[in-house]
């Protein structure tokens, strides 16, 4: 029997998946940002994210508001990425018995705040102690607008794919925070990210979106999710990027180059969507590739890339 790390995060998903059988009121099981379930005659979206202290935070590089915002807007981002609108969330919650109670009274702050932005309430959850580190899950329930919702899967041949806002920052902000450089516009996108909501149901809306994604683990490994779920290849434009000024300044003066950090650094949760190719272009979106049904994986200026961006295990 392989050890986890010689299976990886996602051969792990794939024995579990093995384990759950369908259902009649499953509509979307395991693969996609949300499940999609039937009740009733209505449709829920719901995910879970988990985010342990020392493994997606530090407290030395993050306020206690801040771990609790990035552990919701993680979850809440899921709900984006299936264009939808987020219901009501579900925190659980473990620490060591000798934490500050001031302290996690902040971090559920942080997560009241980011539920109560995406105009979502905060109805419930467990509370445990851990015997190291602080370990939070927020579970998020959420529904399609006006009946419609996105999958993964869905890109045609010749779709350009296209990014809301720009890319990298976080990830640069992690650099910054972890080399002690200043750069706070990086550190605030690092510590604050918000979820794509109000774009994910605007993609939704246009009828010529045919696949979402959150961007959670960098572009490069969240534009393979999409073309992957499809049968596709995707082939990334590197001059099409939009490079965020405080990252170029940032990279610039570190001797650093953004790309790195736009194609395979993650925690952005911006949107990466599937369009028809013959799109009005829109301000918020940039197109940054095309899909296409010659090869498959990932290429980045027509050259085939691994799979970069962050994969737990590994
Ligand atoms: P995301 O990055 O959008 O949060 P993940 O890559 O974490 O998605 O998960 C991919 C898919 O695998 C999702 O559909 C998720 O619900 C499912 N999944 C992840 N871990 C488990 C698990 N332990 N049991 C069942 N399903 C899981
Ligand atoms: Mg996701």
């Amino acid at each position: 029997m392989p050890t986890v790390r010689e299976l990886g995060e996602f051969g792990l998903i794939e024995r579990v998946a093995r384990l759950c059988p369908g259902h009649p009121s499953v509509i979307e099981g395991i693969g996609d940002d949300c499940a999609v379930v039937r009740t009733g005659n209505r449709v829920i979206l719901l995910s879970c994210d988990l985010s342990i202290e020392n493994v997606h935070f530090r407290r030395a590089t993050a306020t206690p508001e801040d771990i609790g915002w990035k552990a919701a807007a993680s979850a809440l981002s899921d709900i984006a990425a299936m264009g939808g609108q987020p219901l009501c969330c579900l925190v659980a919650l473990a620490c060591p018995a000798d934490t500050d109670a001031a302290y996690i009274e902040s971090v559920g702050q942080g997560i009241a705040d980011a539920v109560s932005d995406c105009g979502a309430a905060l109805v419930g959850g467990d509370t445990t102690q851990s015997m190291e580190g602080i370990v939070l899950d927020v579970t998020v329930v959420g529904e399609p607008v006006e009946g419609r919702y996105l999958l993964r899967k869905g890109a045609r041949p010749d779709d350009v794919l296209g990014v809301t806002g720009r890319l990298g920052l976080a990830s640069a902000g992690l650099h910054a925070l972890t080399h002690g450089f200043d750069a706070p516009a990086l550190a605030r996108a690092h510590r604050h990210p918000v979820p794509r909501i109000a774009e994910g149901q605007w993609l939704c809306r246009r009828g010529d979106a045919h696949a979402l994604i959150d961007i959670s683990d960098g572009l490069v490994q969240d534009a393979g999710h999409l073309a992957g779920a499809a049968g596709l290849g995707i082939d990334i434009a590197p001059e099409a990027l939009p490079i965020a000024p405080e990252l170029a300044a940032y990279c610039a003066a570190h001797g650093l180059d953004p790309l790195e950090f736009i194609l395979s650094g993650g925690e952005d949760y911006e949107l990466a969507v599937a369009l028809a190719p013959d799109d009005e272009p829109d301000a918020r979106i940039t197109v940054v590739g095309r899909f296409t049904d010659e090869w498959t994986g990932v290429r980045v200026a027509g050259k085939p890339v691994q799979r970069g961006g962050y994969t737990h295990f590994a």
